[in-house]
This record gives structure tokens, C-alpha cells and sequence, in this order.
């Protein structure tokens, strides 16, 4: 659910909020119509050749505001100055962008692609809207509209005459102060305001009786160290600015649902406009896209192809690419229109190999391609899809009374009894949620539906391994599988998918390299080992028991593996009995006291050996350590 990570996140190269939801509405409704996502690709390709153009389109966009949301709230009488401004602000750009689309000696075809066309025309011309608004609005907006100071001086005679009125009285105050400091001879006599009194006299208490002795003051309020009063001139003055302050507001108000009726009466128009800024952003942010990341143009058409050659994981690449890390570009071919159609590909391979991201890329591509974006690859031809499904990762809807594997399932079912012939399918180990045998039934029988009824193009990602087995029997399957080396006993992921089938699954490596404590990997592999013998059931049963693990190895009667030295047994002779020992110690298993006590058994056994030492040493262990330590 996080936008960090997405598909979305990767290909979003929009300068602005409009241009992004574009990106991410294409992304979202992918075309079905072969003329249309050509129509795209014209107009993507065309402004990925124009490197000017195009870069000088974003760097125009930069500061376009965001006019269709403006709109909305002017429309619901929500708007305030600067949303005005806003719409201002993005016709301007509108006027700019259509010029630069105009250009005759601009890098973009003379025979512009159909998108860009309509586009431009669509940008409008609204040179007398921007005057006006120019005219009316001030440079620095207040947010709201509430308490005025938005209208530009010089737009309305009137209210400049109200504005200098109130203004004027202020002034007037302000000279009223020190006329009355000068006549009571009090100098620290003060005009202030407050909301309760409006405008007051204020003096210190010491003073007070100068002013409660001169009539001209009316005495309004005691405070603990000061005193208020007011004068007949001062009241006439604050209602005059209070007038003034009204009007002018009023006036203000009134301007402002003037420029808004203006502004909705074009909305059409505006939001058409608003409209082709967004795709003229959404189209160069795609060109862009395609120009840093090397994406090239796919071909979609009516067929029922599917032939992605060197494709990529657009979000993959990019993570790797932070970390100078190159993508293993890989090919794949489900194309079914032809004979031998391999429109279902097996693939099998190591864990961490990558199966998972090849899946999902050539799952990516074809939405992009059908997005009208280039797509991440060497070259790409799709026959149009019409349903895209994927089964991938585990998830579960608890809340819903729905176990992981019944999700699953479900989503399996949707798959199998929705897909028709022009579906891609991708399915990702499907059947891993329940018992190892129920799920390669359901497993297999899902391949065979797909293949004969469904008789989509699909991908299906799986370690078992016996599935395989099917290629030899459908005719559309194709056996894939990851490569890999051994190094060293260290397996290499080499990322890359050729035909074939995968021998193991190297889940116990992963399992080394993810951290799982050393007695569990060490135990896995015996266990792995053991299973891999042939007959599971004997297999499990040694287990169970707690028997050696591999009978030609030791005899069945020996001492339970959970022993603390188990290694030390019965000896044919003394010495191959010690290098008997030595070689089955399990250090990581071993506590001290138990290491201990095998030193002791060791260097029993040494001594016991004949050699050097003295062949009939007596016996050294004990259970107490020796002094001092
Ligand atoms: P599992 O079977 O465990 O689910 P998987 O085979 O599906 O594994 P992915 O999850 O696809 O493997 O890939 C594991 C990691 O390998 C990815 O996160 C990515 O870092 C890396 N990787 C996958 N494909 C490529 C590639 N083509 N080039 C480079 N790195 C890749």
C-alpha cells in the first residue's frame, strides 16, 4: 500500500501534481485498443527524440500550480485569492508550453504526433483572463478571502477611496495621541485598541485625575495600574474607519466573486486546458523515463505475441542501479500464434535466483506497453492482452475468515475460471501452502487446465520439480530454469533464465545465507541428504527414531545422535577410532562441560594409541575439572 517501492514510484517522472495523476491513470487503465496505445507511443517518442523540447517543456512545468484543483475549489465556493492566482499562474505556463510545442524550428516533428496536437490546441488562449486577473490580484495573497487585502490598488477606484479613507483615520489617530499628551500634559498618554473597547485613552493611574478633570474625557475602565478613557472625537473616528474597514472588505468580497464568476463561466475551457497541461507532463515524463533508462518503443498489435528480448524489472533495475549493481536482462517468448506455440513457460530454479522478479517483469512490461509508456528491454512485441493475472507471495484475509491457502486458492480459482486466449497469466508457486503432495496435484492439474482450457499465454514459477515432467506431454509448455554456479561449495546466482530444468531447489544454502543458526543448516543437510536418498518413508522413520542418519555408515545399535560425543564409539583400533571421533564432533553443538569431557576422550583415546605414548596409560576422564581451571 505504500507508494515507495511501486511500480508507480519507478516510472512517475511528472514535474507536476496534475502530471503524476496522469501517470498514475494510464498506469491504472491500461489500453486494450492497438491504434490508441500506438497514438501514445507516437507522441512518447516523438518528445524522447526532441531532447530540447522536452526538457525545456519541464522545466516550464516547474512552477505551473495546480489549476484543475484550484477549480474545484473556486466551484464549491471553497476558493480563496490564490486559487485565483493559481489559475493564473498555469495558463501562463499553458501559453508558454503552446508556444514552445509551436515552434517551427523546435526538435519535434513537423507532422506532430495526434496527442501532442490535440494538446496544444486544447492549451488555449487566455491572454485576456491572465490580464484581468493580473490587474486585480495583489503580488502577496492572503490564503483566505475572509479578512480582504487581496485586491490590487489601482483595480477599483472605490476601493482605493475607502482604503485611503481608513487609512487616513489612522493617521489621524496617531496625531490625536499627541495632541492629547500635549494638552493634559501627561506624556506617557496612549491611544490603544482592543476588542472589547475598540479605541481608548490609556493612562497610568498616577496621571489619571488630569484626564478625570479635563471634560473632553469619559472615563470607561479602572485597571489595576492604568485607566481608560474615551473622547467623542476618538469614537467618531473609529466609526469612520470601521466604515471604511466594512466597505472596503465588502467591496473586496464582492470583486472576488466577480473574478470567480469570470473564472467558472470558462471552466470548460479551463479544465480542458487544465486537462492537456497534465498529459503534456504525463507524455514528456514518459519520453523522459524512456530517454534516462534506456527503454525502447514495443510493438503492440492484434496478434497474440509476446516477445520481450533482454527484458528488465524497471523497479529491480533501478534498486540495483543505486547500488552499482548491473540487472541480468532476460528474453522470454509465449508468443501462441505460431507452430510450435511455447505460450506456457515452466520455471524452475534455485531460491533467490530470481524466478519471482522474472515473472513479474514481463508481467510489468506488457502494462506499460499497453500504458503507452517504452518499456524496459531490447526490444518488446505484444500481442494486445486483455486480462493481466498474478498469483504471487503469500498474503492471508483473517478478518475475512480466509487462511493464507485459501487465498490461494481462491485467487487460482478467479484465475482459472476468468482467463481466456488474449490473457497473460502470472503464477508463482502455486500450491506451496499445504502438504507436499496435495499441492503438486493441485499444482499439475493447474498447469493442464491452463494449457487446454484456458490456452493463455502464461508463466509459471515453481520448485517442483517433478512438474517438469509435463513438458513432455502438452505441447505449449516450455521448460525454463535460472542459471547458477557452484563455487566453492557457495552457490552463484547468476540471474539469468535459459532453457532447461533446475536439479535442486538450494533452499538450505539460502537458509545459510539469510542467518539460520549452524546446527540447523548442518542438521538440514543431513536431513535433506537423507530425503534425497530414494525411499522418504524409511527416510522419515530413521528420523522419527533417531537413528544414524546413514546406515552404511555406522551400525544401527550405536549410541542416539543427541549424545554429547556421540563420535566416540566402539574402536576398531585405537587410532582409527580417535580419527573417528575427531571427525564427527559437532563443535557447535557441544556445550563446554560436554567440549570438556571430550577433550578428555580424545586425548584417552591418543593415549591409548600405540605409538610415542605410553601404551597403557590409565584412564584420564573424569568428570571434574582438572586444578586450575
Ligand atoms: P524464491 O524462490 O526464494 O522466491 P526467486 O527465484 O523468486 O526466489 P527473486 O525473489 O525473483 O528470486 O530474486 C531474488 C533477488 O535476486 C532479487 O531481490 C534481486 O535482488 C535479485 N535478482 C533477481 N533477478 C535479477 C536479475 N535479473 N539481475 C540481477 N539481480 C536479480
Amino acid at each position: 500500500g505504500e507508494r515507495a517501492g511501486s511500480l508507480l514510484a519507478t516510472i512517475d517522472c511528472a514535474i507536476t501534481a496534475a502530471g503524476s495523476r496522469q501517470v498514475a491513470f494510464w498506469l491504472a487503465a491500461p489500453l486494450t485498443d492497438p491504434a490508441a496505445i500506438a497514438a501514445r507511443h507516437d507522441a512518447v517518442g516523438n518528445l524522447h527524440e526532441a531532447n530540447a523540447t522536452r526538457m525545456d517543456i519541464r522545466e516550464r512545468l516547474k512552477p505551473c500550480p495546480d489549476m484543475a484543483r484550484a477549480l474545484q475549489r473556486l466551484a464549491l465556493d471553497r476558493g480563496g485569492p490564490r486559487d485565483l492566482a493559481a489559475v493564473r499562474e498555469a495558463l501562463r505556463t499553458a501559453g508558454v508550453i503552446k508556444i514552445l510545442l509551436g515552434e517551427a524550428n523546435s526538435d519535434l516533428s513537423a507532422q506532430k504526433p495526434e496527442l501532442i496536437a490535440k494538446a496544444s490546441d486544447d492549451l488555449g488562449d487566455f491572454r485576456d483572463l491572465i490580464r484581468s486577473l493580473d490587474q486585480a490580484l495583489q503580488a502577496e495573497l492572503p490564503l483566505s478571502r475572509r479578512d480582504g487585502g487581496f485586491v490590487a490598488s489601482g483595480y477599483s477606484q472605490q476601493l482605493d477611496e475607502l482604503r485611503t479613507l481608513r487609512d487616513d483615520s489612522r493617521r489621524h489617530i496617531a496625531s490625536l495621541q499627541a495632541r492629547y499628551a500635549d494638552e493634559t500634559g501627561v506624556a506617557n498618554l496612549r491611544i490603544k485598541h482592543n476588542n472589547v473597547l475598540g479605541y481608548f485613552v490609556e493612562t497610568g493611574q498616577a496621571q489619571a485625575a488630569r484626564l478625570q478633570d479635563d471634560s473632553q474625557f469619559v472615563h470607561r475602565q479602572t485597571m489595576a495600574n492604568a485607566m481608560r478613557f474615551t473622547t467623542v472625537e476618538l469614537s467618531d473616528l473609529e466609526g469612520r474607519i470601521l466604515q471604511a474597514g466594512d466597505r472596503a472588505l465588502a467591496l473586496e468580497q464582492q470583486i472576488f466573486l466577480e473574478l470567480q464568476g469570470v473564472v467558472l463561466e470558462a471552466s470548460e475551457e479551463l479544465a480542458k486546458t487544465a486537462e492537456a497541461i497534465a498529459v503534456i507532463d504525463a507524455l514528456s515524463a514518459l519520453a523522459e523515463l524512456a530517454a534516462a533508462n534506456d527503454y525502447v518503443r514495443p510493438q503492440v498489435n492484434g496478434s497474440l505475441a509476446f516477445a520481450i528480448k533482454g527484458g528488465r524489472h524497471p523497479v529491480v533495475e533501478r534498486v540495483l542501479r543505486r547500488e552499482s549493481k548491473q540487472f541480468v536482462e532476460n528474453d522470454c517468448d509465449l508468443t501462441a500464434d505460431r507452430d510450435p506455440a511455447n505460450r506456457l513457460w515452466l520455471v524452475t530454479g534455485p531460491n533467490m535466483a530470481g524466478k519471482s522478479t522474472y515473472l513479474r517483469q514481463n508481467a510489468l512490461i506488457a502494462i506499460m506497453a499497453q500504458m503507452g509508456s517504452f518499456v524496459p528491454a531490447e526490444s518488446a512485441r505484444i500481442g494486445i492482452v486483455d486480462q493481466l493475472f498474478s498469483r504471487v507471495g503469500a498474503a492471508d484475509d483473517l478478518a475475512r475468515g480466509r487462511s493464507t491457502f485459501m487465498v490461494e486458492m481462491v485467487e487460482t480459482a478467479a484465475i482459472l475460471n476468468q482467463a481466456g486466449p488474449r490473457a497473460l497469466v502470472i503464477l508463482d508457486e502455486i500450491g506451496r501452502g499445504t502438504a507436499t503432495f496435495d499441492g503438486l496435484s493441485i499444482a499439475w492439474s493447474v498447469i493442464e487446465h491452463l494449457h487446454d482450457t484456458n490456452r493463455c499465454r502464461a508463466l509459471f514459477a515453481t520448485h517442483y520439480h517433478e512438474l517438469t515432467k509435463l513438458a513432455g506431454r502438452l505441447e505449449g509448455v516450455h521448460l525454463a530454469t535460472m542459471r547458477i554456479r557452484e563455487w566453492q561449495e557457495n552457490v552463484v546466482f547468476l540471474h539469468e533464465v535459459v532453457g532447461g530444468t533446475a536439479d535442486r531447489s538450494y533452499g538450505v544454502h539460502v537458509g545459510r545465507l539469510a542467518g539460520l543458526p549452524a546446527p540447523v543448516i548442518a542438521r538440514a543437510e543431513e536431513v535433506l541428504a537423507l530425503l534425497e536418498e530414494g525411499d522418504q518413508g524409511l527416510a522419515i522413520e530413521r528420523l522419527v527414531q533417531d537413528l544414524p542418519l546413514f546406515a552404511a555408515a555406522t551400525p544401527p545399535t550405536e549410541t542416539p545422535r543427541s549424545k554429547p560425543v556421540n563420535a566416540v564409539t566402539e574402536p576398531r583400533s585405537n587410532a582409527d577410532a580417535l580419527v573417528d571421533a575427531v571427525g564427527k564432533l559437532r563443535p557447535d553443538e557441544l556445550s563446554p562441560k560436554e567440549a570438556l569431557d571430550a577433550v578428555y576422550t580424545l586425548k584417552a583415546l591418543l593415549e591409548a594409541a600405540p605409538g610415542p605414548h605410553d601404551p597403557g596409560s590409565e584412564d584420564h576422564r573424569t568428570t571434574e575439572p582438572p586444578d586450575g581451571l
